[in-house]
């Protein structure tokens, strides 16, 4: 069986996987959810002219030459809180007081900060005064925010594919979008196999581990946007697996997951079960650690097996699974970035495109990797401490101290 390379093992997966539909939601549940459709701003941001100080509204011409040793008297003709509508309209010599947010009188071209007058109190519901001194000169736009500064009607604001973040969620407020369409989280079924496995609360056997990897892959399902649906155990059995991989495709899923199982030998009897119905491809992929890799489909569902090893499955599913998910849930961009840092160490690999383990640390301003423990893909720990995931390419066997290389940030 040839060795697949990293890349077209994940081109070769995502041609299967299409955006699930979208749904409408209310904004204040879109958090993390990613958008369907473009959105463009139905107004101008900011609203209207306002001000972005607390002071006083005029005109610029009026305090022109002020300083602190020649001050300008104004007379106040009003007082615009936020909210309010200014009434007034400004002539020469008049000035309103006006907070931060409100909008702008007509006629009045500028704000003066009231730090720079004499009327320096801001205590609340204080009345504003009947005449104010201008310490300084501001230029006509001083501390005004005009209507439309960040964003035209019509201007594109967010792409269909975008994930939510929460200032998004703010600017969507802004525009008055109270019902967002975006897509609906994609569902997961996730199995573990192999009869060695106890549930974590289950007294330890001669010969037993606790299931580990149904917890890691479970929160790494969601941590990329998808629900998750958890199936247990398959008992290293046909009739178990089937079991569960039948009630699997009750559950209108759009992916199953399974890890372990997928090693030679093993493996024959997912296989089997997934023939019976569907078809089964076991990919020997030319990378490090989780090398062999299912992937099918089950009576119409994608299926992908990761290896069991804890290590194995975690890399399995940050390489394969999360960019899977990321098309499913309709992401446009669904590789991860990657940032360059420096080995702090040497390190070794085999030749395969290998995922290092690593803590990476700014050591005099520059983001050095160092490996966070020994590699074995059984090794939990070490990717526990680590906070990335160095990238080391195919064909590299060791690579020094100082040398670049691209990392997952964890
Ligand atoms: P397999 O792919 O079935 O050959 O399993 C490879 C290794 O991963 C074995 O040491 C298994 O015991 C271990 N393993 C399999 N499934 C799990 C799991 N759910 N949690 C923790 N370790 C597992
Ligand atoms: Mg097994």
């Amino acid at each position: 069986m040839s060795l697949l390379s990293v890349a077209e093992a994940r081109e070769r997966i995502l041609t299967h996987f299409q955006p699930v539909a979208a749904e409408s939601l209310p904004l204040v549940e879109c958090a993390f959810h990613v958008l369907a459709r473009d959105v463009a701003a139905s107004t101008d941001l900011p609203l209207f002219d306002n001000s972005s100080m607390d002071g006083f509204a005029l005109r610029a011409a009026d305090v022109a030459g002020a300083a602190p040793d020649s001050a300008r008297t104004l007379r106040v003709v009003a007082d615009i809180p936020a909210g309010a509508t200014p009434m007034v309209s400004l002539t020469e010599g008049q000035a309103a007081r006006i907070m931060t947010g409100a909008p702008l009188p007509q006629g009045a071209d500028a704000i003066l900060p009231v730090e720079d007058t004499d009327f320096q109190d801001r205590s609340a519901g204080l009345p504003a005064p009947e005449s104010v001194q201008a310490f300084q000169a501001v230029k006509t736009g001083d501390n005004v925010r005009p209507r439309g500064m960040d964003i035209r009607a019509g201007e594109a604001v967010l792409q269909a594919g975008h994930l939510l973040k929460p200032q998004d969620l703010g600017v969507l407020a802004m525009l008055g979008e109270a019902q967002v369409r975006v897509y609906r989280r994609p569902r997961v079924a996730l199995l573990s196999s192999g009869d060695e496995l106890l549930s974590v609360d289950a007294p330890l056997e001669s010969g037993k581990i606790r299931d580990s990897n149904s917890y890691t892959l479970a929160a790494l399902v969601e941590s990329a946007g998808a629900e998750v649906i958890r199936l247990g155990v398959a008992a290293d059995r046909r009739e178990a697996v089937e079991a569960l991989l039948k009630q699997a495709a009750t559950l209108q899923v759009d992916l199953i997951l399974s890890s372990a199982g997928v090693s030679v030998g093993a493996f024959d009897y997912v296989k089997e079960v997934i023939e019976s119905d569907g078809r089964l491809d076991f990919w020997r992929v030319n990378m490090r650690p989780g090398k062999p890799l299912a992937f099918g489909e089950y009576r119409g569902i994608p299926f992908i097996g990761l290896p069991g090893n804890p290590v194995s499955a975690f890399v399995g599913f940050e390489v394969f699974v999360r960019p899977a998910l990321g098309r499913l849930g309709g992401l446009k961009t669904v590789s991860r970035p990657r940032v360059r840092v420096r080995l702090g160490e040497a390190v070794e690999s085999d030749g395969r495109e290998s995922y290092l383990r690593a803590e990476i640390r700014e050591e005099n301003g520059i983001l050095t990797a160092h490996l966070s423990g020994h590699q074995g893909s059984g090794n939990l720990l070490s990717l526990v401490r680590a906070n990335a995931l160095l990238i080391i390419p195919a064909g590299v066997k060791s690579a020094p101290a100082y040398q670049e290389v691209d990392a997952w940030m964890l």
